[in-house]
């Protein structure tokens, strides 16, 4: 992995988060944030407290602009986890300020943001609006993304929401997005939203930023049809999202549910999801890079529809930590089970953490996998 990002006179040591199980080729910055940290210094825009700071992916943006930073705003637990060991591995100082998750409120004081383009338009969408209600008349906003990333539609999305908008030119293939804050734009706000499942009949409220957030998952479906029996057991839905496992997993009437998810808007829409359809059970939520922040007794079901991205990368490394966290905290007896695309071979990563593994169900697309602890 590169790991040194040097601007100018000056170097930092980046990684992503953890780093030890990141593949060699993946660095913790990209050229869209290299352009727009040359754009900051070269326009001498890094006066003290200025910068609100959205999306920064693993936290080398907020390294390098340092206290010009008034506030560092993320869905992802894992960008926050990055931000304080790369802060902690470039300085002595504590950071000089606040993080805020992606559903807190953003301060007032800024003069200035900058936006990490996320992948999703929705929450793109809900950040230009809250940019617009909390920055003054005429402010500034500075988006950096991959100059494929940005289509005409997506710069509409800035002229409606936010303000007027152009664009630099792509430099290594990364773009700049400028659009200046107008208090006359009247958009609101459309989350959360809410659907309906069939069968089990359930509504699912999704925040932007949630995974799957119009319609069901086809690898949660079919994990629904393949549920063990949960009842009065201690149950964790590791990578909840909007908490449709969770709600199907209620109505077996568990003794305890414990839902799991790094992205916050995923956690405030399991939280609805589950206040809605299953108000009686007892619930805890964690916000926490697979089980490291979850601090739950010994379980005797772990679920799990695992992720195959981190960020725009595809990747296994976030599968196997969430499979291995899982064997730690389950009880002895008690059985993790997955569904997953065929194509993807968790058999194998179960059958070496676990010693076994069993196919549940498969059909021509997904495999649900069970192993038990022994
Ligand atoms: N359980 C939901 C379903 O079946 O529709 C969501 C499954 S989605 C394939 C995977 C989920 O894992 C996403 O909600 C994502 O935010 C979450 N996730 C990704 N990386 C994670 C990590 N490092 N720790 C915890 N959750 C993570």
């Amino acid at each position: 992995m590169k790991t040194e990002l040097s601007i100018q006179d000056n170097t930092w040591q980046l990684y992503r988060y953890p780093p030890e199980k990141q593949h060699t080729s993946l660095q913790a910055w990209d050229s869209a944030d290299e352009y727009l940290i040359n754009y900051l210094q070269e326009q001498q825009l890094l006066s003290s407290r200025s910068i609100l700071v959205l999306n920064d992916d693993f936290g080398a943006l907020a390294c390098v602009l340092g206290d010009a930073v008034t506030s560092w705003y993320s869905d992802s637990k894992v960008a926050q986890l990055a931000l304080q060991q790369n802060w902690q591995r470039n300085t002595d100082i504590a950071l000089p300020f606040d993080i805020t998750n992606s559903l807190g409120q953003l301060p007032d004081t800024a003069n200035i943001a900058i936006i990490k383009l996320p992948k999703n338009n929705g929450f793109l969408v809900e950040q230009l609006i809250r940019l617009r209600q909390v920055l003054p008349d005429g402010a500034t906003v500075i988006t950096a993304g991959k100059a494929n990333q940005i289509q005409k539609s997506t710069l509409a999305l800035y002229e409606k929401h936010l303000g007027s908008t152009h664009t630099s030119l792509a430099v290594k293939k990364s773009r700049l997005i400028f659009s200046q804050v107008n208090k006359q734009r009247q958009s609101q706000s459309k989350y959360p939203v809410c659907w309906d499942t069939e069968s089990p009949q359930l509504t699912i409220y999704n925040q932007a930023n949630v995974f799957s957030g119009a319609s069901l998952d086809i690898g949660a479906r079919f994990m629904m049809d393949h549920l063990p029996d949960c009842r009065d057991k201690n149950v964790l839905d590791l990578g909840c999202g909007n908490g449709v496992l969770s709600a199907a997993i209620a109505r077996h009437k568990p003794n305890h549910l414990y839902c799991v998810d790094e992205s916050a808007s995923a956690i405030a829409s399991a939280s609805l999801t589950l206040r809605h359809n299953a108000p009686d059970i007892p619930v805890t939520f964690f916000h926490s890079n697979c089980l490291e922040q979850a601090a739950v007794p010994a379980l005797d079901l772990i679920v799990c529809n695992p992720p195959f991205h981190q960020q725009n990368t595809i990747t296994d490394h976030i599968a196997w930590q969430m499979f291995s966290d899982a064997q730690h905290a389950l009880r002895k007896g008690g059985e993790l089970r997955i569904v997953g695309n065929r194509h993807l071979g968790y058999h194998e990563k179960l059958k070496r953490l676990f010693g076994g593994c069993k196919v549940v169900a498969s059909n021509r697309k997904f495999v649900i996998l069970s192993s038990t602890k022994r």
